[in-house]
């Protein structure tokens, strides 16, 4: 949470003093006091005293003073015609930040100019193009208590809002880590600690998170909360988000009508990644290996051509399905695509020359949006009806429901196309935006300014001969407008009614009355169409504004029909299988099945099968480090997240229970989160395994229990594995590099060992990666020691300790067995088994001493 800056104290000490200008600033600085404030004059936004310093250190600027008739002032500003950038940095650095613009001409007062905050960027509410950096959703969060939690999420450039309920902390956690929220608005008295650090958490006026006020609130935008919404939290945070989202707009809420998609969601209906989930399987966020940045799933599965695709995919893996249904709906247009080649092809083509009309319409909305903006959104419009007749034949029910949904927004485009030009500049003051036969006061306006134009370049012709100076010339410059020219040889030749308006070194110039009335007409004229013009241009947009809805619509349809083609072209060039799907609870049965992301970067990657369920529920695997374990394991979890996303999977074949939640406790070692020891993080995470998966769950555990010592570590991840075993009914992975913990799988009804061999080459061990039943039969460790050049003698010392712990354990197990055995009355024979397994050509004299003891004493 960042400091609310005040208002400059020094300048607060001395209110009565200030100069207008400076209290104007005061006063925006005391009602806006968790914002930064910058300040317009003229083309400057400034910042002063304690605010000035704090800018000039944050955006390395140079602090300045202004001086006035009351004192000196630390003084920092930025041009306004290059604020983003400096915008920019201080929503890095954790600002928000209050834009004061002059809200009057000027020149047009001789008083103080008036000044409003225009907007209040934040950087969950941002939704200038400069600032959002890239396609993907921004959002801003709001988080209510109560009964349950109400979680909300809004994405203002887009105008994508979702709301669902939570009942525990870890379920809140869960939902925020789906949507990594860049801001949350949150009710007094919740907990802001549920947020992670890069999330600025912002307290807002109380009673926006008010019942009726939230309900009044939604109700303005979007009618009777209860048809969208579950339950009072749901409402509050909606409707808080709302207030928020409008108070940033400064107050200009009937710009926020675009509005017009809320949906509620609910977490039963998604499979449940967490954050923990999310950043080891790598979802969206490479983990960094050795500082070398990696490839997340998002990225091999991005085949999109627009933006909206592109979200559309992020949304997908963010929110896997469950209902087999709607998972099969998908696959289905994913197999229809795949199967043909050449639509694949032209609706990528036709889908590249599609602009961010989310974007685009939420602009023209909020009356942001320029002339070329519209353009834009109608050259995207016009690519409807390309992409209706492509999906003409299309067969599968998904298909066929995107091609109804792609209306034809002729009205929209032709509303457009018959007003604006083809290429309209940027500014939209200046004129040139508007068509010719358009509007007709604009046409007879243009036409005044055209004749007159005419009339002037006629004149000159025509003065040559009334005057019989050949040299005369008709010109014009911005000081003095049109003037006659005349060399000084020839002044003598003027006619009377020229009046001097310039002498230069060699000649003199002149304006006639009538070329003076022409001139006023013109720039009148002018004047007048520019401003017509922009009066038409906002009708236009206000029209396009009204039809927000209908764009959305078409606008989500194209989004999903572009991440379809994404999946199919992923699935076509990278030979993936259609998924089958089971339900809840039923095995995952893989054949060949590789590791989405390390296949692209591995060369001759090894596929592996896998059988998780029935009384192979828990797979114990072991193997050396390095020998693939890991990469098994999120390859399991991958493909069943692909599936369930609708895509294809890396493999020859699946069948797959769904999931209804993928947990993970993987890399012991990277991520030491608020102070926390390393091994407090992964008992924490591992108690939320522990009471939360049941019979749907996929759990992941890679070397569970490194964080502390040996003997611990392994008695935890025995008494872990054992517990998931009997206790839950989950299908579990359990890899680690202790070849003891294979007896494991012997001792559970449902466990089985699976395991990844090496194979030993002449100067150490090689891995093959391929996984195989069974126990791994050796630790590969000292081996790899010797490859890596570790001296013989240290080697050879190890080995003995290694064959010493062996023998060992090889006793105790005999003297403990033998104890069980003694209940039984049949110790004597057990005792002299033990004594057979001694082998005296490996036994020290020291310790064959303790075996002898232990025998003794058992007896
Ligand atoms: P472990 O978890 O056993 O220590 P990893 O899963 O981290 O091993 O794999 C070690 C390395 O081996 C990875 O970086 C990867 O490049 C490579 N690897 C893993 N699995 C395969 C495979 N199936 N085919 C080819 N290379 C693989």
């Amino acid at each position: 949470m960042t400091e609310a800056l005040g208002a400059p104290e020094k300048m607060a000490e001395r209110r009565e003093e200030l100069t207008p200008m400076l209290s104007q600033y005061l006063d925006l600085c005391e009602r806006y006091d968790d914002a930064l404030v910058l300040f317009q004059v003229g083309d400057f936004y400034e910042t002063f005293c304690e605010a000035a310093e704090e800018a000039a250190r944050v955006l390395e600027i140079t602090l300045t003073a202004r001086e006035d008739s009351t004192g000196t002032y630390p003084m920092a500003g930025i041009p306004i015609d290059n604020a983003e950038p400096y915008i920019e940095t201080l929503l890095e650095s954790g600002y928000r930040v209050a834009v004061a613009d002059q809200v009057e001409d000027a020149d047009a007062t001789n008083s103080l100019v008036e000044r409003a905050v225009t907007r209040i960027v934040t950087p969950g509410t941002v939704t200038e193009d400069e600032l959002l950096g890239g396609d993907e959703n921004n959002f801003v969060a709001a988080l209510t208590g109560g009964d349950s939690y109400g979680l909300a999420f809004l994405d203002v450039s887009t105008g994508d809002f979702v709301a669902t309920s939570a009942d525990s902390r870890q379920q809140v956690r869960d939902e925020l880590g789906r949507f990594a929220p860049a801001e949350a608005v949150v009710e007094p008295g919740v907990d802001a600690e549920l947020f992670g650090a890069d999330c600025m958490v912002t307290r807002f006026r109380e009673d926006a998170f008010d019942a009726a006020s939230a309900r009044e609130k939604l109700d303005a935008y979007f009618g009777a909360p209860e048809r969208r919404l579950a339950g009072d939290s749901e409402i509050r945070a909606c409707g808080a988000l709302l207030s928020y989202a409008e108070y940033t707009r400064a107050g200009q809420q009937d710009t926020l009508e675009y509005l017009n998609h809320l949906t509620r969601y609910d977490p039963r209906d998604y499979m449940v990644l967490d954050a923990v989930a999310l950043r080891s399987l790598e979802l969206f966020e490479p983990r960094s290996v050795h500082g070398r940045e990696g490839t997340t799933l998002v990225d091999v599965l991005d085949e999109t051509s627009c933006a909206l695709g592109r979200r559309k995919l992020t949304d997908w893996l963010r929110r896997p399905l469950v209902d087999r249904d709607r998972i099969d709906a998908r696959l289905d247009g994913v197999e229809e695509l795949r199967g043909d080649l050449r639509t694949r092809e032209e609706l990528a083509e036709a889908l590249r020359d599609v602009y961010d009309i989310e974007r685009l319409i939420s602009r023209v909305s909020r009356g942001r949006a320029n002339a070329r903006d519209l353009r834009s959104l109608e050259t995207t419009l016009d690519v409807i009806p390309d992409l209706r007749e492509l999906l003409v034949d299309a067969d599968s029910g998904k298909l066929r429901d995107l091609r109804a949904r792609l209306q034809d927004l002729s009205d929209v485009r032709e509303e457009i196309g018959s007003a604006i030009v083809d290429d309209p500049p940027q500014e939209l003051t200046e004129g040139g935006v508007i068509r010719d036969g358009y509007d007709e006061t604009l046409d007879e306006l243009r036409e005044t300014e055209r004749e007159g134009k005419q009339w002037i370049r006629d004149l000159e012709a025509a003065e040559k001969e009334r005057t019989g100076v050949e040299s005369l010339k008709v010109g014009h410059n911005s000081v003095h407008g049109y003037y006659i020219e005349v060399t000084k040889a020839n002044t003598e030749h003027v006619p009377e009614n020229y009046e001097r308006r310039q002498t230069l070194k060699n000649a003199e110039r002149y304006v006639t009355p009538k070329l003076k009335a022409r001139e006023d007409e013109i720039v009148r004229a002018e004047g007048r169409a520019d401003d017509r013009e922009y009066e038409l241009f906002v009708g236009v947009r206000e029209s396009v504004a009204a039809e927000a809805e209908r764009v959305q619509d078409v606008a989500a349809a194209v989004a999903e029909l572009d991440a379809l083609c994404s999946l199919a072209t992923v699935a076509a060039e990278y030979d993936y299988a259609r998924p089958e799907m089971r339900e809840a609870g039923a095995p995952i049965d893989i054949e060949g099945g590789r590791h989405p992301v390390v296949e692209r970067t591995e060369e001759g990657f090894v596929p592996n099968g896998v059988h998780l369920g029935g009384d192979e529920r828990v797979a114990v695997i072991t193997g050396p480090n390095m020998s693939g374990k890991s990469t098994y394991m999120r390859q399991v979890a991958l493909v069943c997240v692909l599936a369930q996303v609708g895509s294809f999977v890396p493999a020859e074949s699946a069948e797959l229970g769904v999931l209804n939640r993928v947990f993970t406790r993987v890399g012991a070692s990277d991520d030491i989160a608020g102070g926390r020891s390393t091994f407090m993080v992964e008992m924490t995470e591992l108690a939320d395994i522990l009471r939360d998966a049941d019979d749907g769950s996929l759990v992941l555990l890679d070397e569970v229990g490194r964080g502390t010592s040996t003997a611990d570590g392994l008695a935890i991840a025995r008494a872990i594995t054992e517990y998931i075993h009997d206790e839950t009914d989950a299908l579990t992975l359990f890899a680690t590099h202790h070849h003891e913990l294979t007896d494991l799988a012997d001792d559970l009804g449902e466990a089985v060992n699976l395991h990844f061999p090496a194979t030993q080459t002449g100067d150490g061990v090689a891995f093959r990666h391929d996984v195989a039943y069974g126990a791994a039969t050796a630790s590969y460790g000292i081996e790899v020691a010797k490859a890596a050049g570790v001296p013989d003698d240290v080697v050879r010392r190890a080995r003995e300790l290694v064959e010493r712990e062996r023998e060992r354990n090889a006793v105790e197990g005999a003297t403990s067995g033998g104890a069980q055995e003694a209940d039984g009355g049949s110790a004597p024979s057990d005792i002299e088994d033990a004594l057979r397994d001694v082998d005296l050509a490996q036994t020290t004299p020291l310790e064959a001493m303790t075996v002898l003891q232990e025998l003794k004493r058992r007896l």
